[in-house]
């Protein structure tokens, strides 16, 4: 028997089955039945996969309709009042989706990832009561089809630790009262069936090793082994290591301890513990997280590291991670390049892995099939190939960057300003807006239809510029003082670039679940990057053609592109980043001999890149910082370097962002008053702000009268010297009709300011 382990599998379908029926569903245009049949098969395949793989531990309750952290609030039963009298699938989608009479449950990323949960919104208040029903069906559902599975939680301390309290802070104090719904729920599994496996997820172990987190292990999960005798208790933690919690844990009486060995190598310090109080150790080594196929032997050496502390039996081999955050299967990838397929591996491949390197480790060699040997075979050529490719490796980038010199700009900010403010005077509270205007649907029609060789090239330019021109007529007439072209050759800030980067490849069905029914489809770095030949300058040089006024130029930084990429891992991300940054250099170099006077360098992802551990965070801060600095170094002083970031708080890190020395940054404000640029004035930022004065999130148009509010708290804070007035981000998710009159109202309220001052 190979003892193996899948912390948890994509649920969308390999075809994005749930995606699709889910959007029928909310259109009304078929019955949840009929939604729930499809939810049934995909389960059944999603588990046959599995077990046609040999995997031994397959989960139950991975599966979620939206996102299992709401899944456990309704289990617990903790439903905000808004939702009150709703039940069944109204009250879940309500929740997670808003209906008419009230706003949806806020969402936010799943520690370093791109999926996005529901937070739970807690009270002191609040009654909380079991409803086991989905946990206990899915278990169920499988045992009919003849498989086992073991059951999937969210563990108690990570639920506390991601939700918030809408009646104070500490939600850790609520603990008390939802632990006696788990004991509840544990009790109704412990009836299932004589022995069951229960996988306890606490990845916020892994993000979090404050002592007050520390003492509540203990007492939590000696109550909840206490429950069944006939329940084994699994805790798995990933992303990071764990080894605080674990020393904790191993004192308990749970049966195992999941770590992830791929992103958390200090959990090897564990190991002696783990065998000394007889635990099972659930050893994450296959990488859940990256599409790059398992080398073999890397992973034997690592697993031999782990065995000469951790005895075979009381080991079990798993993926680092629920393989929810991969793309689904390899099988429909038509399109690429058979060399760089070869190199990779999404969910299904990976199960293969995982089962291949625990039969290499537990079994005899002799009873590998021969199937399993072809795969060693072929997964080792794979490796070794993609190790040697020239697709891979270029002299002339590895050269640069280890040639780099320096990367401050010429002058200090307060002397490139001077300079600035004297060439191109945009006055006092200057108006602009971050970069793309409406996606219209001729606009896409016109992209998809040039892509797919339906539009000629030039028919396809004509129709972008005269897009352009639009954007500029309307932007002119609008008396906004730094235009944009509207960007409406762009589908996707980082995809747009990677399209044009040496080194980057494209999937045709690697999506991954972004939230509920929303996918993304990450572009990958493999090999080293390059820009071959200029990516924006045309575009933006016919838009400046076009007006007296500045253009502004609209580029995405190192850091975004990175982080919203899937990203090789034979170098350092560093490195990667650093190449980038190199080819956006040049970008920037060329746009300004174009005659750009204004360049805007996006870091939307910058904050989201952090580590999940305090430790880890100078390092990736000084590269991040340092790779912006790369990309911008190679303005003259008398251009002027804009950013943009799409969030707002910057209490923990506005060192860092005024490292990176733009002259200006856009960031989006619009929903909390000017609280939260207070930090700007405290830290005494000297570089210019444009703080988003309306919500592009929505389709309201904000009036005048409020805008005037708004920018009037904006000038409590900073002088009017320093200020920007923008939008909080980028238009394309609007429509024209929202924009015009918003943007009018912008202009305007900046009109009435300037008369009162
Ligand atoms: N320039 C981009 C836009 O306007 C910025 C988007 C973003 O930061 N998310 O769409
Ligand atoms: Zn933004």
């Amino acid at each position: 028997m190979s003892k193996n382990w899948i912390i948890g599998f994509p649920r969308i379908g390999e075809q994005r089955e749930l995606k699709k029926i889910l959007e029928k569903f909310w259109a009304r245009e078929c019955s949840f039945d009929e939604a729930e049949k499809v939810a049934r098969k995909l389960k059944e395949r999603h588990w046959r996969y599995q077990q046609s793989a040999d995997i031994e531990h397959i989960s139950s309750n991975d599966f979620s309709y939206y996102d299992n952290m709401l899944d456990t609030s309704i289990m617990l039963g903790a439903i905000p009042s808004r939702f009150t009298g709703l039940k069944d699938e109204e009250l879940y989608f309500s929740m997670a989706r808003g209906n008419n009479d009230a706003v949806a449950m806020a969402m936010t990323k799943w520690f370093n990832t791109n999926y996005h949960y529901i937070v739970p919104e807690l009270s002191a208040k609040d009654s909380y009561s079991l409803n086991a029903k989905k946990i206990l069906e899915e278990y169920n559902e499988a045992k009919t089809l003849d498989i086992k599975t073991k059951i999937n939680l969210i563990g108690p301390i990570t639920y506390l630790g991601l939700s918030k309290r809408i009646d104070g802070d500490d939600t850790f104090e609520l603990l008390y009262k939802i632990l006696p719904i788990y004991e509840e729920l544990l009790s109704e599994i412990s009836k299932l069936d004589k022995n069951i496996i229960v996988q306890i997820d606490e990845p916020y172990f892994a993000k979090n090793a404050d002592p007050k987190i520390l003492s509540l292990i203990k007492p939590t999960y000696d109550r909840l082994t206490s429950v069944a005798s006939n329940i084994d208790i699994a805790v798995v933690s990933y992303f990071e290591h764990s080894t605080e919690a674990t020393k904790v844990l191993v004192n308990t009486k749970i049966w195992g301890i999941g770590l992830d060995f791929i992103y958390g190598k200090e959990n090897l310090e564990s190991l002696n513990v783990i065998a000394s109080n007889n635990k099972q150790l659930i050893a994450g080594i296959v990488d859940g997280r990256n599409i790059w196929k398992n080398d073999i032997d890397d992973t034997l050496l690592l697993l031999n590291q782990i065995g000469r502390t951790v005895p075979s039996k009381q080991l079990i081999i798993a993926s680092s991670c629920s393989l929810l955050h991969v793309p689904f299967t390899l099988k429909y990838e038509e399109n690429m390049k058979p060399e760089i397929k070869s190199w990779l591996s999404y969910a299904v491949e990976k199960l293969d892995e995982v089962s291949l390197v625990s039969k290499l480790y537990f079994d005899d060699e002799k009873s590998l099939s021969p199937r399993d040997n072809e795969h060693i075979k072929t997964s080792r050529v794979d490796n070794i190939n993609r190790r040697n490719s020239v697709l891979i490796h270029d002299k002339a980038v590895q050269k640069r960057v280890a040639n780099i010199g320096k990367w401050e700009r010429d002058l200090q900010f307060d002397e490139r300003i001077k300079i600035q403010r004297e060439k191109m005077d945009c006055g006092i509270l200057p108006t602009t807006t971050i970069g793309s205007f409406p996606q219209t649907v001729e606009v896409r029609k016109a992209r998809r239809d040039y892509k797919s060789g339906n539009l000629d090239h030039s028919s396809y330019i004509d129709e972008m510029r005269n897009y352009i021109d639009e954007c500029i007529e309307f932007q002119e007439e609008c008396g906004i003082d730094v235009l944009v072209h509207g960007e409406p050759e762009r589908n996707d800030m980082v995809e747009y670039f990677g399209e044009q980067l040496k080194g980057y490849g494209f999937s045709q069905n690697g999506w991954v679940q972004s939230y509920g029914s929303r996918c993304v489809k990450p572009p990958f770095i493999y090999g080293d990057i390059s820009r071959p030949r200029p990516m924006t300058v045309e575009w933006i040089s016919y838009a400046q053609s076009k007006t007296d006024k500045i253009m502004k130029g609209m580029l995405t930084g190192p850091v975004t592109i990175l982080n919203w990429s899937f990203v090789r891992d034979d170098i350092p991300r560093s490195e990667v980043s650093k190449q980038i940054a190199l080819a956006i250099s040049d970008e920037i170099s060329d746009l300004q001999d174009a005659g750009i006077q204004i360049i805007q360098v996006d870091e939307a992802a910058f904050k989201e890149g952090y580590p999940l551990r305090e430790a880890n965070i100078p390092t990736y801060e000084a590269w991040a910082v340092r790779d912006f600095k790369i990309a911008v170094s190679t303005a003259k002083p008398e251009t002027q370097i804009h950013t943009h970031m799409c969030y707002s708080d910057f209490n923990d890190i506005i060192r860092t962002i005024e490292a990176m020395d733009a002259d200006v940054i856009s960031i989006e404000t619009s929903r909390s008053g000017n609280r939260l640029l207070q930090i700007f004035k405290e830290a005494g930022y000297k570089q210019e702000v444009g703080p988003g004065v309306y919500d592009i999130h929505s389709p309201r148009i904000p009036s005048v009268d409020e805008m005037v509010k708004q920018i009037n708290l904006l000038l409590e804070v900073l002088p009017k010297e320093q200020l920007w007035i923008n939008p909080d981000c980028g238009l394309k998710t609007r429509k024209w009709e929202e924009v015009r009159p918003s943007l009018r109202n912008m202009v305007e309220a900046v009109r009435t300011i300037k008369k009162e001052i």
